[in-house]
């Protein structure tokens, strides 16, 4: 399998070159050559197997270059360090209503599922590809991909890793997982602005030619741990497989039915795995895009324009206050009839005017495999105080947005008598944000992160996070607050790959 730039720059690269580079070189995203089928036969396999070994499958599909032994194995250790017998288990809310969870991974939330394995990619691909550089990982984060990032590659040799994200935009609970975060190989700053300031100065290092140059002289190469890399991507198209199987093993559906999934989304990384799946045969009829206050992708699916100008909003689903999507770009290059122009002139023009505008046709495309809606602050907390009131299940903030966009699907849009089966994928563990989550469902305020971790067990008698737990008594290593600026960013950076920053442990926080 090779893979091609959604920008159009010349020629191809193997999974592994994907990997390493993480962006194309003309800034396009890597995207699979043609999408490969898992059908009939090869489908029906993927019953037995668990939820390691159909993770590799799938990844087999795409980057047959690593190797299927190695990828069995990589999958196989990866999803050994989450909690429990299952990665992905499949929960039944009500007939036709079930929750994928995603969460019992090391940091609590889904980015798990793919950075605990992209570290073991990452470092094949270096060994296949021949590459004797050390390599940086960077990345910005909304909350919850800056901490898998860390834990999954805290102390990989021949790697370093660093982690940016918006001083006031994350939960306490995701900062005090970043700031403790401990490893030899990690540096964690925050800087000034929101997630979009974040993400665009990130991108900035990615494109600039002095910063890299430097980091060679350093003997090192960045890569990126952020949904843009294919690497990151792949592993999400598994557990879309994973929770269809589960259905129909569990007599829940007969083979070939189709199933809805709604995903709580910010960067468009999770949903376009599902969209993926569906490309790769997997019977999904539609995919719901659940947005929170920050609507951009309900407004563009509904009107084809794409409009960032507009304002930004702190939600109590911080991991999805986000205005620009990355991945959109390898739908909006599909959906286009592969036209890499014309996809790089939308690109330029949302970085340059802040919009684009699709054709009709185009918007029609994707309005028939994905329905955008969003959902208010009050709408989530509804949703997910129902929930919990008629079935007793306990959801994250994140994955509430997902519960209210589903139902108004369910009574506005389809037909009454449509019974087709929705998954609502759940992309965090309610103890992640356990005051928000406590609100929602008492109504209570809580001042501390800690007693709501205690309210919350109470109520709902689910067993906190081990890793979680811990983080009380955590020493913070990392307090360096900079502006969302190329230039201080590029320092810092460059100190810490010198070896010139030693984080200090600090006693209290
Ligand atoms: C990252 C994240 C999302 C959004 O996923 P995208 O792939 O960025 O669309 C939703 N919920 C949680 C908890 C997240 O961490």
């Amino acid at each position: 399998m090779y893979f091609i730039s959604t920008r159009g720059g010349k020629g191809k690269v193997t999974g592994a070159e994907a990997i390493v580079k993480g962006l194309a070189p003309d800034g396009g995203l890597y995207v699979p050559e043609k999408f490969p089928a898992i059908v009939g036969e090869e489908f029906e396999k993927m019953i037995e197997m668990d939820y390691p070994e159909r993770a590799a499958f799938v990844l087999s599909k795409y980057l047959s270059d690593l190797g299927e032994d190695f990828l069995k194995e990589a999958c196989k250790k990866a999803y050994s360090t989450f909690e429990g017998t299952d990665p992905a288990p499949l929960v039944k809310v009500k007939n036709g209503l079930y929750v994928l969870e995603l969460f019992h991974g090391p940091t609590c939330a889904f980015k798990d599922m793919a950075l605990t394995v992209l570290p073991r990619l990452l470092k094949r691909s270096l060994e296949v590809t021949g590459s004797s550089d050390d390599v940086l990982i960077l990345a910005a984060t909304s909350g919850d991909t800056g901490k898998a990032a860390l834990e999954g590659f805290k102390d990989v040799e021949g790697t370093k890793v660093a982690v940016f994200y918006p001083e006031e935009g994350v939960a306490k609970m995701q900062r005090l997982q970043m700031a403790t975060q401990d490893g030899n190989n990690v540096f964690v700053a925050s800087v000034k602005g929101n997630f979009d300031d974040c993400q665009r100065a990130v991108k900035n290092m990615f494109a600039s030619e002095e910063f890299n140059t430097k980091l060679k002289e350093n003997g090192m190469r960045l890569s990126s741990a952020n949904s843009i890399n294919f690497g990151r991507l792949a592993p999400q198209i598994a557990y879309y497989f994973s929770a269809y199987l589960d259905l129909l093993t569990g007599g829940q559906i007969t083979n070939g039915e189709e199933v809805d999934f709604c995903v709580p989304t910010g960067n468009f990384g999770d949903i376009l795995a599902g969209w993926y799946a569906k490309q790769m045969g997997l019977p999904v009829r539609r995919l719901l895009c659940a947005s929170n206050r920050n609507r951009v992708l309900a407004d563009f699916i509904a009107t084809g324009k794409y409009d960032v100008k507009r304002q930004f909003y702190r939600t109590m689903s911080p991991s999805m206050d986000i205005l620009i999507s990355s991945n959109l770009e390898r739908l909006l290059f599909e959906i286009s009839g592969r036209n890499a122009k014309l996809t790089a002139e939308r690109m330029a023009a949302l970085a340059k005017d802040g919009e684009y505008t699709i054709t009709e046709e185009e918007r029609a495309k994707i309005a028939a495999d994905f329905y955008g809606l969003y959902a208010s602050e009050d709408d989530m907390v509804e949703a997910m105080y129902d929930i919990f009131e008629d079935y007793g299940y306990a959801m994250d903030t994140h994955t509430g947005v997902a519960a209210y966009v589903a139902d108004v699907y369910r009574e506005k849009e389809v037909n009454k008598k449509d019974f087709t089966p929705m998954v609502i994928l759940s992309t965090a563990s309610p103890y992640k944000f356990p005051q928000d989550v406590l609100y929602a469902l008492t109504g209570n305020d809580v001042k501390d992160s800690f007693k709501g971790v205690k309210r919350l067990n109470l109520l709902t008698a689910m067993k906190p996070p081990k890793s979680l737990m811990e983080l009380r008594y955590k020493p913070v290593r990392f307090t360096t607050v900079l502006p969302a600026k190329l230039e201080k960013m590029s320092e810092a950076v460059l100190e810490f790959v010198g070896g010139k920053i030693v984080p200090v442990p600090k006693a209290t926080h």
